[in-house]
């Protein structure tokens, strides 16, 4: 498919100075109209910064970002220009986007503000998007307090729905709901896509959501883009050492225990990242090199493209030996 979102060496800081922390640093990916990209680390490595930066709440402080092949990210207003392109945000907090004070259909039709309507035409999209989510009219006149926390994120989910998007950014969407309520809720973003044709970016520490719904993957760590791919590449987990040990974390991925890798230590601040590459304090395979000469994102050995100095050249682990069924 065509390239909807492009980013190209895309840096996100916060602060200035010596207080300054680069929360994206020089990031490049490319997401296809219809896709879902997911966007994979762990929490602290620039997952929200990135998603915000896409949405225009944060500014860009350096690279190119476009959409739909216009510049995005820049400019005097880069939320309006990126929710006038049809690029709409949900967050894991679906309270922080809902006026308690308001009946939801309220805050859904809020979204539709670009479309300057009137208030009972407002109201008759609000309600429309919410019965798309399984919140039924005789609902609409409800405040926030009065829905389940699953409920108010399927309220989100309208409001982004309502303002006819073509993008959406779920920043850890499904995270804080229970088990059986995030796979409801998985199965409905499926639903919306496939009906309204919607490309998704979906941010999370989440392994099983990636599984479960993604078509491409991306992997940050520390503010760098260290893997990306489509989701099977990625989730075969034999390119970068990091990947691997996120998806050892996982012990329905990994039957076969011979095949995990452990990282060591923590997470580095993303204040002051490591040299090199920033996985050598923690990465089972590291060499001299790793600690002075940070790897490019580049396809090695007819992959994917990963930033990791010996992809391809990794000792490959005892199941590879397996014959796989094809
Ligand atoms: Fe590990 Fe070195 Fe590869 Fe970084 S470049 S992931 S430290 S082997
Ligand atoms: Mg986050």
């Amino acid at each position: 498919g065509d390239v909807l979102l492009e980013l190209r060496d895309v840096s996100v800081s916060y602060g200035s100075g010596a207080d300054a922390v680069r929360a994206v640093d020089r990031v490049s990916l490319a997401v296809t109209a219809g896709a879902t990209m997911a966007i994979i680390g762990e929490s602290g490595c620039g997952k929200s910064s990135l998603a915000k930066a896409i949405c225009g709440l944060v500014p860009i402080e350096a690279g190119e970002m476009t959409f739909a092949g216009q510049a995005i990210g820049t400019g005097r207003d880069p939320a309006e220009l990126a929710g006038r392109l049809g690029v709409q945000i949900v967050l894991q907090d679906p309270t922080a986007g809902l006026d308690p004070r308001w009946p939801i259909w309220r805050s859904v039709a809020e979204s539709r503000r670009r479309f300057s309507e009137s208030r009972p035409e407002a109201r008759r999209r609000a309600v429309d998007a919410l019965s798309e989510v399984g919140i039924g009219p005789h609902m609409a006149d409800r405040r926030p307090a009065e829905l389940s926390g699953g409920q108010r994120q399927r309220v989100t989910i309208a409001r982004a729905i309502a303002a006819e998007p073509r993008l959406i950014v779920l920043d850890e969407a499904v995270s804080a709901l229970d088990v059986s309520v995030r796979n409801e809720i998985l199965v409905l973003l499926q639903g919306l896509k496939q009906r309204h044709g919607l490309t998704f970016v979906f941010i999370t520490h989440d392994i099983s959501v990636v599984t479960q719904c993604a078509t491409d993957a991306t992997v940050l760590y520390l503010g760098r883009a260290v893997e990306t791919g489509t989701a099977p590449e990625v989730l075969r987990g034999r390119s970068h050492p990091y990947t691997r040990a996120l998806l050892s974390a996982v012990p329905t991925l990994t039957g076969d225990l011979r095949d995990r890798v452990r990282m060591t230590g923590e997470l580095p601040s993303l204040a002051d990242p490591p040299s090199g590459c920033r996985f050598h304090t923690r990465c089972p395979f590291a060499q001299p090199v790793c600690s002075d000469v940070e790897p490019d994102l580049v396809i090695r050995a007819g992959g994917h493209p990963a930033a990791c100095h010996f992809v391809g050249e990794l000792r490959p682990a005892a199941s590879d030996a397996v014959a796989e069924p094809s």
